[in-house]
């Protein structure tokens, strides 16, 4: 803790992994000889780097940028970048690591890694977002590489974002190395999907854990917090599987819509005019916007926390019990307390932790690697069904590993247990690193 002073998201990350592998370290005592665990928390390379840039007024402005290569015993560094305000040491470290478990549970050959700025989106236009993402990347470009770390989107960093990174690196380097980012728009090695992957693979996640207990998300009340990239795709699926989102959210409050969030207006909104939230109800009749309240005051069945790290806490969950919530699926990164994971637990709700249930934007990456490494592109209903298969196998090695270790339903547990036992061998395999 002292050598990671006050990073509090990255302790809580590690809290929470090595919480569930106890019963690991009594079958495998070869993992605390060789001290894996201490490996693990340390990352192999952190990057914090200088980046000016100009805005529309001329005045400068220096914002701070990191990535973080947490582990690559399975692959190369893969992991997102995130813009946004909050961004710092702790949470860009957190998501590293918890990226190190998740792509290892993926089952595919990537390792784990995280960056992002400081910077503020918000409010800036088009231009302004350009010269900081080519700023960002003159420095970045050099630790990048499809053989060495490939980064991704998360919260602030969309198509439009990864579009000007991957301009400025192939200006830098004079390669045009398709691989060395993912998220790219489908007119310059995209892969079918990829915007869709996480919210997609969130509830076909929450799909198979209903189908255990014999249930379906057929005819449920679902509420999904956020209305960025996640949150999106998360409803467009629950209405396909036969749900009905009845709120979403954003950082100031939520909409409430009772005949089912209209999804399309959403993109028109947030992807299309990026404006705020709350334009849905003035366009939408029989739609409310709740300003400055949670969106988790809405009964529902089934919950997606899709927005941020530590959203939905003790009290929200308690809440979500009470209200006759039977699965939540993390689509966000941690947006679960411990306190929160712990309620939810004890009243026997199936909970899908974000490390198993968003991994379909990770893996849908990985695909975008392979069709990039073998000059290929494949279409959107194969693309789809891989990443089906994937959430599948997802939930079956999570729930599988769970059952094995005497904690059955712990989808926690066994999410945790099966990334950190595939990344310990391979760790331990290729020697002391
Ligand atoms: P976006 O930037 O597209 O959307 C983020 C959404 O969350 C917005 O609606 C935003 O509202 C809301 N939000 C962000 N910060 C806060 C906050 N502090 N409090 C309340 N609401 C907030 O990001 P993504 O949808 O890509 O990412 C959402 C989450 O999913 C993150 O945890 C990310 O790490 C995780 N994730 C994303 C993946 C991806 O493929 N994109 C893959 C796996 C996980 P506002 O506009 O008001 O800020």
């Amino acid at each position: 803790v002292d050598r990671n002073r006050g990073e509090t998201e990255f302790h809580q990350s590690v809290w929470e992994v090595f919480e569930s592998i106890g019963p690991v370290l009594d079958r495998h005592p070869e993992y605390a000889d060789r001290k894996v665990i201490e490996r693990l928390c340390e990352p192999e390379r952190q990057i914090i780097f200088r980046v000016p840039w100009e805005d529309d007024n001329g005045e400068v402005h220096i914002n701070r940028g990191f990535r973080v290569e947490f582990n690559s015993a399975l692959g190369p560094y893969k992991g997102g970048l995130r813009f946004h305000p909050s961004v710092y040491q702790g949470i860009v470290k957190f998501l590293g690591f918890e990226q190190v478990f998740k792509n290892a549970v993926t089952g595919l050959p990537i390792g784990g890694g995280k960056g992002g700025s400081d910077f503020d989106p918000k409010g800036r236009s088009e231009r302004e977002i350009m010269r900081f993402c080519q700023s960002f990347m003159t420095e970045l470009h050099r630790h990048l590489g499809e053989y060495t770390d490939v980064p991704a989107g998360d919260t602030g960093v969309g198509g439009r974002e990864i579009g000007f990174l991957f301009g400025q690196y192939k200006r830098i380097t004079n390669r045009y190395e398709s691989g060395v980012l993912t998220g790219k728009s489908l007119a310059y090695g995209g892969a079918q999907v990829r915007t869709e992957a996480t919210g997609y693979g969130c509830a076909y996640f929450v799909e198979e854990m209903l189908a255990v207990r014999g249930d379906s998300l057929e005819g449920k009340n679902v509420v999904v917090s956020g209305s960025g990239n996640v949150a999106i795709y998360a409803i467009e699926k629950t209405h396909q599987l036969g749900g009905t989102v009845v709120a979403c959210s954003d950082s100031n409050g939520y909409v409430h819509d009772e005949n089912g969030i209209d999804v399309e207006l959403v993109k028109q909104l947030k992807e299309v005019e990026r404006v705020r939230l709350a334009e849905y109800a003035e366009r939408r009749p029989g739609a409310k916007y709740v300003s400055g309240r949670s969106v988790w005051e809405v009964p529902c069945q089934v919950a997606m926390p899709s927005a941020t790290q530590n959203e939905l806490d003790g009290d929200a969950a308690a809440m979500l019990v009470r209200g006759g919530c039977v699965a939540i699926g993390e689509g966000a990164n941690m947006p679960t307390t411990p306190e929160g994971v712990r309620v939810f637990q004890e009243a026997g709700v199936a909970f899908g932790p974000g490390k198993a249930a968003n991994a379909g934007g990770v893996a849908t990456s990985a695909l975008e690697m392979q069709q990039n490494a073998s000059r290929d592109s494949w279409g959107f209903d194969f693309t789809e069904s891989r990443l089906r298969e994937i959430m599948q196998d997802v939930h079956a090695r999570c729930h599988r590993t769970a059952e094995e270790y005497g904690m059955p339903g712990n989808y926690v547990a066994g999410a945790n247990i099966h990334g950190f036992v595939h990344v310990a061998d391979a760790m331990l395999g290729q020697g002391l690193i």
